[in-house]
């Protein structure tokens, strides 16, 4: 490989630090996030991220969930406002438009919703419809864009997306899987150029990858964190970022290191054998 197409690897130690919150601020000062999760059976990863947004200093919650799950959401989140469609099914199937985002400063798409086909035109219209909205895109549809269908999305991804794959995630999006680690970074490096998008590629040591091609590894975190649940517990973290301003790149940055933050200080109260992803929430400090 050329020299001069190998990606500048950063070890990303707290240089991006969350902003004070000023005295004369009310909650329209924080933004408004949109949160599109939940399906019959997994309505736990929705009401996580729904959580930990509030947890992350966001001014106002809004939660689009399946009709089934709207009594679920109401109970479990009070603070998070609740829209459904009465369509009486076990995910989202609405076709959404620009309008219908025109409240929202940021928007997540993802915890628990399923890889129904009908789910796929219903992500299919957020993309096209989230024009110019930063975006957080999470497990079920990342697994929705890692199909043959969808990978022709990818083109239409807008700017300011963020990415937030697992390992396996990625390599469906990919279509292909590793050699080497090395491989793993430089494919990471290239797919985040090419679609010009942020890409977290979550494990140990967290990698965030910039439309620039520049690949920042996180340093907070542990393998406690390694439980259902953590992922949409990230999810929720990043979407309060972008709805309070923070750009794409810092929220991406700083939504991993809090959230490996907190998960250390859940390992260190109870120990990782003990952590549940509600603990990662609780602990988190800003
Ligand atoms: P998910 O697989 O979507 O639930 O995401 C798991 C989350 O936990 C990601 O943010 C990972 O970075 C984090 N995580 C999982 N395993 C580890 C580990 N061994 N060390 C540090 N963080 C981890
Ligand atoms: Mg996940």
């Amino acid at each position: 490989q050329m020299i001069n197409e190998l990606p500048s690897y950063y070890f990303y130690t707290a240089q991006i630090f969350p902003k004070h919150r000023k005295k004369f601020s009310h909650k329209g000062t924080y933004g408004h996030s949109l949160i599109l999760g939940g399906s019959k059976g997994m309505m736990g990863a929705a009401i996580l991220s729904a959580k930990a947004c509030l947890r992350s200093g966001v001014g106002k919650l809004t939660c689009y969930v399946p009709d089934i799950a709207y009594t679920i959401m109401q109970v479990s989140v009070p603070e998070a406002m609740t829209l459904t469609t009465s369509d009486d099914l076990d995910f989202i199937s609405t076709h959404f438009t620009e309008k219908d985002f025109e409240h929202y400063q940021a928007i997540a798409i993802g915890p628990g919703i399923s890889t129904h086909p009908d789910v796929y035109k219903m992500l299919e219209s957020v993309i096209i419809a989230a024009t110019n909205k930063p975006m957080v895109i999470d497990a079920d549809a990342l697994n929705l864009l890692g199909t043959e269908e969808g990978r022709s999305l990818l083109k239409q991804l807008p700017p300011n997306t963020i990415l937030t794959p697992h390992p396996k995630e990625f390599q469906k999006l990919l279509g292909l899987t590793w050699k080497d680690d090395f491989d793993k970074l430089s494919l990471l490096q290239q797919f985040a150029k090419k679609h010009q998008i942020f890409v977290v590629l979550k494990g140990y040591q967290t990698a965030v990858a910039t439309p620039e091609g520049d690949v920042y590894f996180n340093s907070t975190g542990n393998a406690g964190m390694a439980t259902a649940g953590s992922g949409d517990v990230l999810t929720g973290i990043i979407v309060a970022l972008l709805a309070q301003g923070y750009s794409a790149k810092e929220a991406a940055i700083l939504g991993v290191f809090k959230h490996g933050e907190a998960g250390d200080l859940a390992a260190n109260s109870r120990g990782q054998m003990a952590m549940i992803a509600s603990d990662i929430i609780d602990d988190l400090r800003w």
